[in-house]
């Protein structure tokens, strides 16, 4: 077990596959008790809180839109309610709408920042007064490589993810003084539902650009999310930790 969340409360929004999901997993697996929400997966979801509880892990999933700004709040109030705490939250619901701008609908634009960007929002507002309170507190938020390099064809989606950036460096100074510590990890290619809707020639060029010459798998973001989360990582915040293979160097 590389890093320890004995104990902690942790909250994944959108965790019933890809990075989320992985996530959700490697914290249980780190000793957390893990809350994670899902737009629509039901059937995904209860099959994770049952596999979590066979393996001895406390987990608890909640039906909720990221872009919703009262429904994230209620999520926060449940889990606290459950766990009687929440130590961590991992802001990793996201969506791609892709498209060159010239045809990118206003619709697209609006879904992309919804979820990317007002999701982390929601979520971090509602659990800004319980960590604030606590004194202490992880805020983990995925932004992307495309948000800090760009990439044509993903001018919604990179905006989205540059601003979560923003975001996370701002609210990391607005908390540090109350013990609460906000980072990002910004993946690259890694394999997974998002990556699979791409076309093979578009995947194939990314690949190629890997200096380690690989996709990630979701446990390497995992991994890196979970140290971000842990007491390892206390002395860390505001930072943009890539995990991309070298991809933006
Ligand atoms: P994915 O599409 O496989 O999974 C995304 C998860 O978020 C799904 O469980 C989905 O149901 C959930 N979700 C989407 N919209 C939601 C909403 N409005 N409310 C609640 N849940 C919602 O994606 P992934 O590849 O695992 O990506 C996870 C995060 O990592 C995203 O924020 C993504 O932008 C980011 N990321 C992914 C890659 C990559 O190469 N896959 C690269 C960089 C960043």
């Amino acid at each position: 077990m590389p890093f320890d969340l004995s104990g902690k409360s942790v909250l994944v929004t959108g965790g019933t596959r890809g990075i989320g999901r992985a996530t959700v997993e490697a914290a249980a697996r780190a000793g957390a008790r893990v809350a994670f929400t899902y737009r629509s997966s039901e059937e995904a979801a209860a099959e994770i809180e049952a596999q979590l509880a066979e393996g001895g892990a406390e987990a608890q999933s909640y039906q909720s839109d990221a872009a919703d700004t009262d429904a994230a709040a209620e999520v926060v109030e449940a889990v606290t309610g459950e766990f009687g705490a929440l130590d961590v939250l991992i802001n990793n619901a996201g969506i791609t709408r892709d498209g060159l701008l010239l045809r990118m609908s206003e619709e697209d634009w609006d879904a992309t920042m919804e979820t990317n960007l007002k999701g982390v929002f929601n979520y971090a507002k509602a659990a800004y007064k319980p960590m604030m309170r606590q004194r202490e507190g992880r805020i983990v938020n995925l932004s992307s490589v495309v948000g800090v390099a760009g990439n044509p064809g993903q001018t919604s989606y990179a905006a989205s993810k540059a601003g979560v950036v923003g975001f996370s460096k701002s609210l990391a100074k607005e908390l540090a003084s109350r013990g609460v510590t906000v980072n990002v990890v910004a993946p690259g290619y890694v394999e997974t539902d998002m990556t699979d809707a791409m076309p093979e020639r578009a995947r194939a060029a990314m690949e190629g650009q890997v200096p380690l010459g690989r996709p990630a798998d979701p446990q390497d973001v995992a991994q890196a999310v979970l140290f971000l989360a842990s007491d390892a990582a206390s002395y860390i915040t505001g930072h943009v930790l890539h995990v991309d293979g070298g991809l933006a160097m």
